[in-house]
């Protein structure tokens, strides 16, 4: 009897020791992908937040520069661009007259450009300043809703969101495949990699709204109110109504969602913020 037994444990034993291995291996993993996380650390030169990003602000100009021409075909109409150039102008002097202030150099070289696409409703911005506007949306925004969107796309090259979800995104993939280590199965990684998107998607609304605020608060700083920011939400949500959702909102919380916020923004700058500013 204690014969028949034997290989069954043994079979057991080496069974539990590969799992054993598979979840040391999988702790090392997790381990290493927290503390490179971690060390990663730089203080924002605008905001002086702390954040976890893989590039200095030098490397993200240069690889937006780099990234720039394939873009799009920059528009024919000279004018047009002259428009938001200028208007992409007035928002970075009211940010570099506060940093001013606040005896902060503005790191970041900004250049704002709209793309001969009369189709897709979107704009959008590469690390360290270059900024998009889709002549789609750019047809119909007047000046205030120009600046909101240049504004928001602003906030997101202070606030650095591209590269911290660069380096996000390789933390997500060390854990992802800690678990596909851990569960020895494609089934356990599949789900983990499930939930990495999940996080992924709500640090980007998360983002969204941060740039909301920037915008905003830009817009004011420049002269225009901000309450067309109102307006450019709804533009965005006429255009996901006509067939396909325009790429702007696709990584964008809804426009309803993001008006209460907006307007719970504007409601709290200081009333002298808004005397005298058209909308
Ligand atoms: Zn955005």
């Amino acid at each position: 009897m204690s014969y028949s037994n034997q290989p069954r444990q043994r079979r057991r034993s080496s069974f539990s020791s590969g799992l054993k291995l598979r979840l040391l291996l999988a702790g090392g993993i997790v381990l290493f992908s927290l503390i490179s996380f971690w060390n990663k650390g730089q203080t924002n030169p605008v905001t002086g937040k702390v954040q976890r990003v893989d590039m200095t602000v030098k490397e993200e100009i240069m690889m937006g520069l780099q990234s720039a021409p394939q873009m799009g075909t920059p528009s024919r109409d000279r004018d047009a661009q002259n428009r938001v150039a200028r208007i992409g102008e007035q928002l970075v002097s009211a940010l570099n007259m506060d940093l001013t202030h606040r005896g902060i150099s503005n790191p970041f070289r900004f250049e704002f450009t709209l793309l001969n696409d009369q189709r897709t409703v979107n704009a959008f911005a590469l690390p360290g300043g270059q900024v998009f506007l889709t002549e789609a949306l750019y047809r119909q925004l007047g000046d205030s809703q120009v600046a909101g969107v240049l504004g928001h796309e602003i906030g997101h090259v202070v606030e650095r969101h591209s590269s911290e979800r660069m380096a996000k995104g390789n933390l997500i993939q060390g854990l992802v495949s800690a678990a596909g280590v851990a569960g020895g199965g494609y089934d356990s990684s599949r789900i983990a990699s499930y939930v990495g998107n999940v996080v992924n998607m709500k640090y980007g609304r998360q983002d969204e709204l941060e740039s909301d605020k920037w915008g905003v608060l830009l817009m004011a700083m420049a002269g225009y109110h901000p309450g067309a920011m109102m307006e450019v939400m709804d533009v965005l949500e006429k255009s996901s109504g006509g067939g396909g959702t325009p790429e702007f909102m696709s990584s964008h919380p809804r426009p309803a969602n993001r008006k209460v916020y907006i307007e719970g923004l504007i409601k709290d700058l200081p009333p002298n913020v808004l005397q005298g500013l058209q909308r």
